[in-house]
């Protein structure tokens, strides 16, 4: 990892002075698949945002990856390669611990001013809210922008539905007009791709091209974690 990944990514730089939106999508990354690279597009591109992807190191919520973080970086750089769009911050690799997003997300609000931050998740990881450490703070910190992913109910019922009812926000240029606070859904294009799935046919010995990006082909080292894994 490079020092200035270390402070914040490829992107630490970009953007500054603007108000365009920062957007984070974290996720473990276990491999960095389709699914990930193309809602991360469109989310950049309707939200005219700059999108960093982060991997977390030792996830709160599930078990361990198969990949290391170096592994898991080490693939992300290889799908990112040939466009700016998207970076790669990896600073919660560098800290001890479980990585809270709660914590990334206020480093990042020091960092940033009042810049419009959003955090990106999936709606299944959406509908996981509540079971965030100090989760409700997410909302002091950034927006949440949250797409579609087949087969998950796109609105969330219980707590969440009651701490997000006055947060709803239809239009996505709203995001610009304050900090933090606001839900917006993202109309991605969705796509049933999912790292668990990945794994299991690397494990049997397939050959997953087309659910990959390209780039992770071209190192035969890139997917070797997950080849005979019992994933
Ligand atoms: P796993 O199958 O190991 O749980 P995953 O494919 O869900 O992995 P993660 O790294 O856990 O990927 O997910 C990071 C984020 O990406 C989450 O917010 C998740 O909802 C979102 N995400 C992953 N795949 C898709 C997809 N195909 N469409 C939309 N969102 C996705």
């Amino acid at each position: 990892m490079t020092a200035r990944e270390a402070a914040g990514g490829d992107a630490a730089h970009a953007g500054q002075g603007a108000m365009k939106p920062l957007a984070v999508f974290g996720g473990t990354f276990d491999p960095v698949h389709i699914g990930h690279l193309s809602v991360a597009w469109e989310a950049a591109e309707l939200l005219d945002a700059e999108v960093r992807l982060m991997p977390a190191s030792v996830p709160p919520h599930r078990p361990p990856p198969i990949a290391s973080a170096a592994q898991r970086v080490a693939m992300l750089r290889a799908a990112l390669r040939g466009q700016s769009r998207l970076t790669l911050d990896t600073r919660e690799l560098s800290r001890h611990g479980p990585s809270y997003t709660v914590d990334t997300l206020r480093e990042l609000r020091g960092e940033q001013g009042e810049r419009p931050l959003l955090l990106l998740l999936g709606a299944d990881a959406f509908a996981g809210l509540p079971s965030w450490h100090r989760w409700r703070e997410l909302f002091e910190l950034a927006h949440i922008g949250v797409f579609g992913r087949p087969g998950v109910a796109p609105l969330p019922a219980g707590e969440l539905a009651t701490e997000i009812a006055g947060r709803r926000a239809e239009a996505l240029a709203a995001v610009k007009t304050r900090p933090a606070g606001l839900v917006v859904e993202l109309a991605v294009t969705p796509l049933e791709i999912s790292a668990t799935r990945i794994r299991q046919l690397l494990a049997a010995g397939r050959d997953p091209r087309y659910l990959l990006p390209e780039g992770l082909f071209e190192d035969a080292g890139l997917l070797r974690p997950y080849r005979g894994s019992t994933a």
